[in-house]
């Protein structure tokens, strides 16, 4: 619009720039797409490397309000003084948005693409075919810029050879193929006497094509299984994958190559069992609270070893969860003001903490409420690499460049639409400070923290609801009423969104039908 320029920046009234038919539209910020540069080569110069090191520190099921910087920490019993040191040395992100559940988060974040894209629209359990094969990861690509790539620990990507880390980018595996629960639940007696006490159905479980063991795996091999994974062994995972990460950042000091360091925790998906070092460590005394408290000493250790070997200047890091708590385990569960769980498209089950830092390049002490998707981290990433043009063209890819965003000191979100997808559902859309609901899980308004998630019923609202999310963080009065000149800014989000499937048509590896 040629107005646009002559008016000061709004995310609702300003137009986003035209993109390819496989891009999502992005805002322009010229100003600070400029002083992005200009701190990019600033460190170019200063450090004499053309390319960072990107860590990412994604945790599991860690709600939005776990951590002090965002208003946890101390006051819900597990203070995380590692991880809130270094949110005030970067930016802390309001409004990261994630997928509703693991996996399709994970293969978002690795792909840049929403999960009606790239297929991985649940998550695959006991040894459920489906996964990340065919798509094209954040990790090949920067493997072809020249990165070391290393993946530790969770993957919940597929176990399908070809869907296995070190067969989607990843030089190097260290880690377990599925998810917590599902190596421990029915080897626990107090969850599941049923089955420990019944050595046929026990029997049973272990015979279904699922690997009982952490692995090993280097590019292209098969896996070599490590140790399986008991209640006992499990506990001692998250302390031994951050040893592995150290060891790796401490082999990459002095070499020429970036690398991209990809360490997913155990913690602190259901069910919990702390390492006996933190066991009861936590003024809250609770298994769950006990292992935030270990993951902030992880991320401690990890930042330790940057400073330690010299890096710390030239890695790019990035610490999030990859989907709300998971309230149907409570109290094995995390904390977050919003609305719902894990497993839903209300704000509870899909905002995450996000705290970008790195040391000299992003200012220090900024909070924003930006839009930001996990989608997102690819072309970022690829951006801040250099290598923009690695993106893939040959698919559509969801998400937006915010290098710049993240780089200049009071940068803006360079998204217009956040979607909100429940499986095949389309859920939801955000533009500024209101989301146009059109379906969800779960519906009580009574008790906004323990409904729903993966338990809820799928509705639909025929004529949609709005919310406004500075006043109404909890989506509990729908504003449709006395807001419908924002309707065209919705449905020509929703429009241009739900056209793209025309042409990019959608894909279903692990589908959920809701
Ligand atoms: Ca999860």
């Amino acid at each position: 619009m040629a107005t646009d320029a002559a008016l000061p920046f709004d995310p609702i009234a300003s137009q986003a720039a035209p993109a390819p038919p496989n891009r999502e539209p992005a805002f322009a910020h010229p100003a600070q797409e400029e002083e992005a540069a200009r701190r990019l080569a600033a460190w170019r110069e200063r450090r004499g490397r053309s390319k960072p090191n990107v860590l990412v520190v994604l945790m599991d099921d860690v709600g939005w309000g776990d951590f002090g910087c965002y208003g946890g920490g101390a006051a819900v019993g597990a203070p995380t003084p590692n991880i809130d040191r270094l949110a005030r040395q970067g930016k802390l992100l309001t409004s990261c948005y994630s997928e509703p559940s693991c996996t399709p988060s994970r293969a978002s974040l690795l792909t840049g693409r929403l999960p009606m894209r790239h297929g991985l629209q649940r998550p695959p359990m006991y040894g459920e075919a489906g996964g990340l094969e065919g798509e094209r990861t954040l990790a090949e690509l920067l493997s072809e810029a020249g990165y070391v790539t290393q993946a530790v620990g969770k993957w919940h990507l597929g176990e399908n050879t070809a869907s296995q880390p070190q067969n989607c980018g990843f030089d190097d595996f260290y880690g377990f193929l599925s998810v917590s629960d599902m190596y421990t639940e029915w080897r626990d007696p107090y969850f599941f006497p049923e089955m420990v006490y019944s050595e046929a159905r026990t029997a049973w479980v272990e015979n279904m094509p699922f690997n009982k063991c952490f692995v090993h795996a280097a590019r292209g091999g098969e896996i070599e299984e490590v140790e399986e994974v008991t209640i006992p062994v499990l506990s001692t995972l998250d302390d031994r994958w951050a040893t592995y990460s150290e060891e790796f950042i401490d082999s990459m000091a002095g070499r020429d190559e970036p690398w991209f360091l990809y360490h997913c925790t155990r913690g602190a998906h259901f069910d919990n069992y702390p390492h006996e070092q933190y066991l009861g460590s936590s003024p809250a005394r609770h298994p769950y609270k006990d292992t935030i408290v270990e993951l902030d000493a992880i991320v401690g250790r990890l930042v330790d070893r940057l400073d330690a070997t010299g890096q710390l200047e030239d890695t790019l890091i990035f610490i999030s969860s990859d989907n709300g708590p998971e309230m149907e385990t409570w109290p094995d569960a995390a904390y977050t003001p919003f609305r719902c769980a894990k497993g839903s498209t209300w704000e509870g089950g899909v905002r995450v903490p996000g705290i970008w830092s790195w040391a000299g390049t992003i200012e220090p002490d900024e909070v924003t409420d930006g839009i930001f998707s996990f989608t997102d981290i690819l072309p970022t990433v690829l951006s801040v690499a250099g290598s923009g043009d690695l993106v893939p063209d040959d698919r559509f890819v969801d998400g937006v460049d915010q290098s710049a965003f993240l780089l200049a000191p009071g940068g803006l979100s360079h998204r217009k639409y956040l979607y909100y997808w429940l499986g095949q559902m389309f859920s939801a859309l955000r533009v500024g400070e209101y989301k146009f609901m059109l379906g969800s899980i779960s519906d009580g308004n009574t008790d906004v923290a323990t409904d729903g998630g993966f338990s809820g019923v799928s509705q639909k609202y025929p004529y949609g609801r709005v919310y406004n999310l500075y006043l109404d963080p909890k989506e509990q009065h729908s504003y449709l009423i006395r807001k419908l000149a924002y309707l065209e800014a919705f449905q020509h989000g929703l429009r241009d969104h739900i056209h793209s499937f025309a042409q990019y048509p959608p894909k279903a590896s692990v589908g959920l039908n809701v």
